[in-house]
């Protein structure tokens, strides 16, 4: 028979827990990687079990990776930038369609919004973070993607098909202020010029956790951290999420805890299917 497949979006302290286990549970587990992980920034670990001295964030993550692929993941570095379910759940990536049984989001903490004015104004009035969940009420209408990245390129395919016009802005430095009243009407250049719009699509760098979960339908609360149940389990069965993502302590202590207890619950969802 062949085995179930769990694919873990994350490479980081949460992704690779989870990894440790569904993988001793003869899973088939992918973790996919693609970007910065928190403890990348991190100059030292001073207070996590096991390292008295601490240990830089850099090293303890490559440590993770190592000690995953040496017991049999597979890790894959292509950015993630959407997902979708039917007899089975798809990953997109800017490379590849990947199927697997069961997924964890362990992606980290969403990435803040970019600094110009009039985009935290104008959220929910003209500004989103999805294509997928909000382009359909810009049918017929001109809309703007914000990034430069696969991330971006991937937001613009979803809207072509819908909006009237969709506008590439993948220079951010020459944008002064997005600007209107109630709603978002335009975004104003440095150079004066300006651009009439109906609706901003902010795709900077890559998907965060909620902007993809949003895509599926998963809940996510009022700071876009994707919402769980005590055993890690979203709304859509299947999916899970762990770490960092799913808020509250961000810490690498939780994001392990996190990790495990997703990969229970994949085993022992996948028992029963
Ligand atoms: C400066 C700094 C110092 C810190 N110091 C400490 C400390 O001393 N002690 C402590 O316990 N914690 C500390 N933390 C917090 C700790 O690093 C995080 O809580 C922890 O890394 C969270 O783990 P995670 O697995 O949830 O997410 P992350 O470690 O952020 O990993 C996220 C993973 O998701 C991947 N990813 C994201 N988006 C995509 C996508 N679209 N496609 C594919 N892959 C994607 C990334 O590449 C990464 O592999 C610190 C954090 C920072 C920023």
């Amino acid at each position: 028979m062949d085995k179930k497949k769990v694919a873990i979006i994350g490479g980081g302290p949460a992704g690779v827990s989870a990894a440790l286990y569904t993988l001793r549970a003869n899973i088939d587990t992918t973790i996919l990687a693609h970007g910065e992980s928190a403890l990348n920034k991190a100059e030292k670990i001073d207070n996590y079990y096991g390292f008295p001295d601490g240990i830089s964030g850099p090293d303890l993550y490559d440590n993770g990776i190592n000690e995953a692929t040496a017991i049999g993941a597979k890790v894959i570095n292509e950015e993630v930038v959407g997902l979708n379910f039917g007899a089975k759940l798809e990953i997109k990536t800017t490379d590849n369609i990947y199927e697997a049984d069961a997924v964890i989001l362990a992606m980290g903490s969403q990435r803040k919004a970019p600094k110009i004015d009039g985009i935290k104004e104008f959220e929910g009035n003209g500004v989103s973070y999805c294509a997928v969940c909000d382009g359909f009420f810009y049918r017929g209408k001109t809309v703007a993607v914000l990034g430069d990245g696969e991330y971006a390129a991937n937001e613009r395919a979803e809207l072509e098909p819908i909006a009237a016009e969709v506008i590439a802005l993948d220079d951010l430095d020459v944008i002064e202020r997005f600007s209107g009243d109630q709603k978002l009407k335009k975004v104003e250049f440095k150079d004066g010029s300006t651009q009439e719009i109906d609706g901003l699509f902010v795709a900077i760098g890559t998907a965060g956790a909620g902007d993809l979960a949003k895509k599926v339908g998963i809940f996510t609360d009022e700071n876009n951290k994707i919402m769980v149940d005590e055993n890690m389990a979203t709304n859509i069965p299947g999916i899970y999420a762990a770490g960092d993502c799913t808020g509250g302590f961000l810490q690498v202590s939780k994001a392990v805890a996190d990790g495990a207890m997703a990969a229970n619950s994949v085993i022992k969802y996948l028992r029963t299917k």
